[in-house]
């Protein structure tokens, strides 16, 4: 018998009816009472207007749908809003997902500090207070040949108080060439602004020449700065005075050369076939006075800054007090102890630090797994699709090398609609992906959404929630 709409009402279980029930008991055993009555309340309020007006059937209101209903919504509120993603972007070290994957030593390493007490400034020899860059400095300059180390938050920090503890109140003299941006707001002119260093800007966009240095020197000149293109590339009619030479220069008129490195690589890697990077030894070599270089690029360790130089001036880095509100916690520091012990084995490296595993992954491989995931894809996603196996060009990210391409392999997804409906189908698609319960992120371009596989390693993790996938299909 179909119920009056005023009658309806009445067959909202009672909240206390709701909470006492049985269904609701693993509820509060799992999420607490607190939340579970809030949940109900609002599951409730939210069902009175339909139940009022006659649209729901009674199956909706029963107990056991109730309380189910408000599981799914707890366990939404509760799920961590800090989420694994497959990456198949093609950009390795992507900023926006975290950048380098931690090797299994560094992530037992964090484990380890994250339990137990450990000795993060304290000497266990002397027993007394000890300095937290004395469990990395040694290993640091073993690596890189510098007298001196100090560990900050990122690179950007390190810039920042590199510049500040030795060019405050003084002039940086920098080329118009490598006042760069990277992503995110780190621009050197802002930073060198902050650091309390007034911008000396000199030569030109594409050429700045050593005697542009030379004119540019006075009482005012703080140091000389060095930063490399990391994001991008000048080519072309271009000139710039080799480090070496900047040194010189620099040395000459007693100022210090500073050389921001970003990447920062420790080793050659075109050993392994990578485009060449400046290494920090080299750049040391070099007569670089402070070398600055993130933990999380080309390094592949967690995220950090590191200052590595000439003993006084890394004496005075640590000095300023800037340098305590930048410092790392110990759980960065156990993990870039665990990364960086894997350098003093560079023949096994490559098969250790995910980073450059993902990075040397050899084209060959990535196409025989995008062949033989390519039909479970295409039975997914059913007619309205065609998925191909092609070969795709990644980037080693974060501003590592921007010219550079890495061949690699990805499924390449077309939607099979008119060309007006491609836009719209690619984004619900993408949508779709995202919507995983490991979101799987692609690019699109070219009318096509490409799933780059360079760094798919859980294969069968991917595999097994595609039949969850729902494209929502625009409508026509
Ligand atoms: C990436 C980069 C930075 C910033 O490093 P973060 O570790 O991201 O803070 C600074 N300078 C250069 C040249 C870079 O490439």
């Amino acid at each position: 018998m179909p119920s009056s709409p005023a009658s309806s009402v009445s067959h909202l279980p009672s909240i206390d009816a709701l909470l006492r029930s049985p269904a609701c008991q693993p509820l509060i055993t799992r999420y607490g009472r607190d939340a579970t009555l809030a949940t109900l309340r609002q599951l409730l309020d939210d069902l009175r207007e339909p139940a009022r007006f006659g649209q729901l059937a009674s199956a909706e209101l029963a107990t056991e749908v109730l309380a189910g209903r408000t599981g799914e919504r707890l366990a939404n509120q509760h799920r961590s809003q800090v989420r694994r993603v497959f990456n198949l972007t093609g950009t390795v070290l992507h900023t926006n997902l975290g950048r380098a994957l931690l090797p299994e030593e560094a992530i037992e390493a964090v484990q380890m500090a994250a339990r137990y007490p450990l000795n993060l400034e304290f000497d266990l020899h002397s027993g007394k207070r000890g300095d937290r860059d004395d469990l990395i400095e040694g290993l640091i300059r073993e690596l890189t040949g510098a007298e001196a180390v100090t560990v900050v938050n990122n690179n950007a920090a390190a810039v920042l108080l590199a510049l500040n503890s030795l060019g405050a109140r003084k002039e940086g003299i920098i080329s118009r060439g490598e006042l760069i941006e990277i992503g995110g707001a780190f621009r050197i002119p802002d930073i060198m602004a902050r650091a309390g260093v007034k911008l000396h800007e000199i030569g030109t966009t594409n050429r700045t020449h050593a005697r542009d240095y030379e004119a540019a020197i006075n009482p005012r000149s703080g140091l000389l700065m060095r930063v490399h293109c990391s994001n991008y590339s000048i080519q072309g009619f271009t000139t710039q005075v080799p480090t070496a030479e900047l040194a010189r220069i620099a040395h000459q008129h007693q100022l210090p050369l500073l050389e921001d490195l970003g990447s920062g690589s420790l080793l050659d890697l075109t050993r392994w076939g990578l485009p060449a990077e400046p290494t920090v030894r080299q750049a040391l070599a070099d007569g670089a006075d402070i070398v600055t270089f993130s933990g999380d690029k080309l390094l592949g360790g967690p995220q950090a800054g590191v200052i590595v130089g000439r003993k006084e001036l890394i004496a005075k880095i640590k000095k300023n007090p800037l340098k305590r509100a930048l410092r790392v916690d110990k759980l960065t520091l156990a993990a870039l102890e665990a990364v960086l012990g894997l350098y003093r084995d560079p023949d096994r490296l490559a098969e250790r630090l995910p980073s450059l595993r993902l990075l040397t992954r050899p084209q060959a491989d990535i196409h025989a797994q995008a062949e033989r995931l390519a039909p479970s894809l295409a039975q997914v996603l059913g007619s309205a699709w065609q998925v191909a196996a092609v070969p795709a060009l990644g980037m080693i990210g974060s501003g590592s090398q921007p010219v550079a391409r890495l061949p690699s392999a990805a499924l390449c997804v077309r939607p099979l609609v008119s060309k007006r409906l491609r836009g719209r189908s690619l984004l619900a698609l993408e949508a779709a992906l995202r919507r995983l319960p490991v979101p799987v992120l692609g690019r699109i371009d070219d009318d096509a959404l490409w799933l780059d596989l360079r760094q798919l390693d859980d294969e069968a993790g991917w595999l097994a929630q595609l039949g969850q996938l729902q494209v929502e299909h625009p409508a026509p």
